[in-house]
């Protein structure tokens, strides 16, 4: 038996991690990538009350879980710290509808998500805009590189296969048994898969110096835009752009610092004012893929082909509960 991924982006190795925990696990498997993910690119933020309404995402806390009891196990292969020591991610409301949507959350998962009056938030947070806000007391921000390095050590450790390889049809590689596309928007890239039911959304992330005389985020800070320390405490990553009107899989010079600018730094600035005197480090793009109802693609999709992708701007929240979920009916069918 010989199982090939296409992708080692967050779905592609934590399907890597499942099947290597599976019945299937004395197959080979080979996990197959070109380049550089929009995983690598991602801020890290994980919790699930993302989306502009705070509302409980779909299958939010079983996503959370999942991936949180993976990313204890990627942790203890690490040398690296991969989860923020400190638990809480900070929701301004900075206009009357963000108000009445998070005070909703709120008064509907109080263990989940405490309010906060505008005078809490800046004991917590000194400098941001004063506004009142909500606390979602489990979330994380993940330091990705470190979590993508681990976790392909890991499947490593068991004996999964990297190799470095663009598949462009699947015919390339049809002396494998059976087939998991988990190459994110790219999968619409690969011959047999150009019809599948999803759609691209660019994003674009700044990387800003931090303000000498701000004292660094303790929590992760969102509103419409999202602020986050990066490793080290010296600069902030602000996301992020949702661009929908390109044809990024012909367009590779997708780095666009303008359209990024425009449409973060007056968000950024309104969400923490100290900002204005920062510096433009970096400016990352990712592609996202997206599935017509908004929720992970996870699926057959021919006799030995799969595909995992869609899963939009909450990779880190869907990646392992759907990876689980697909290897166990691809293991049912197999083990028939
Ligand atoms: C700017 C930005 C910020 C984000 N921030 C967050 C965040 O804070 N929290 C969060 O949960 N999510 C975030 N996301 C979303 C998250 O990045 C995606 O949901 C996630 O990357 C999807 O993971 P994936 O493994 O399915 O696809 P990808 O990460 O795109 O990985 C696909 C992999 O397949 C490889 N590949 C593609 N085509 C081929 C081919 N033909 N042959 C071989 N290999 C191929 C690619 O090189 C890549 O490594 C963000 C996205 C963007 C763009």
């Amino acid at each position: 038996m010989k199982i090939a991924i296409i992708g080692a982006g967050f779905s592609g190795l934590a399907l890597g991690w499942y099947f290597a925990h599976s019945k299937l696990k004395s197959a080979t498997i080979t996990i197959f990538d070109k380049n550089v993910s929009a995983s690598s690119i991602a801020a890290g933020l994980l919790h699930p009350f993302s989306g502009a309404h705070a509302k409980l995402n779909w299958r939010g806390f079983e996503g959370f879980q999942e991936t949180i009891h993976l990313i204890k196990t990627a942790s203890q292969a690490s040398d690296q710290m991969i989860c923020s020591p400190k638990k809480g991610i900070i929701r301004l409301a900075l206009n009357q509808e963000q108000y009445n949507d998070f005070k909703r959350c709120s008064d509907q998962y109080p263990n989940e998500v405490e309010w906060l009056e505008t005078s809490t938030c800046q004991k917590l947070l000194p400098g941001c805009a004063e506004a009142p806000g909500i606390f979602i007391k489990n979330g994380v921000a993940i330091h990705v590189p470190a979590y993508l390095k681990a976790m392909q050590k890991l499947c490593e450790n068991f004996g999964i296969q990297f190799i470095k390889k663009e598949v462009r049809s699947l015919k390339e590689i049809d002396d494998f048994n059976l087939i998991v596309v988990a190459a994110g928007a790219e999968s619409l890239g690969i011959t047999e898969l150009e019809t599948q039911p999803m759609s691209i959304v660019k994003g674009q992330v700044l990387e800003l110096s931090w303000p000498h005389h701000a004292i660094p985020l303790a929590h992760p800070l969102n509103s419409h835009v999202y602020l986050v320390m990066a490793q080290g405490n010296t600069s902030c990553l602000v996301g992020a752009t949702y661009e929908r009107d390109g044809n990024y899989l012909s367009n590779k010079q997708w780095i666009d610092i303008k359209r990024a600018k425009e449409e973060l730094l007056p968000k950024a600035f309104a969400l923490f004012p100290a900002l204005k005197e920062s510096k433009m480090i970096n400016c990352y793009a990712g592609l996202r893929a997206v599935a017509k109802n908004h929720q992970p693609l996870a699926r057959k999709i021919d006799k030995h082909v799969w595909i995992l992708s869609g899963l939009g701007s909450k990779g880190l929240l869907y990646h392992t509960l759907y990876a689980k979920e697909l290897v166990e009916k691809i293991e049912i069918e197999y083990m028939l």
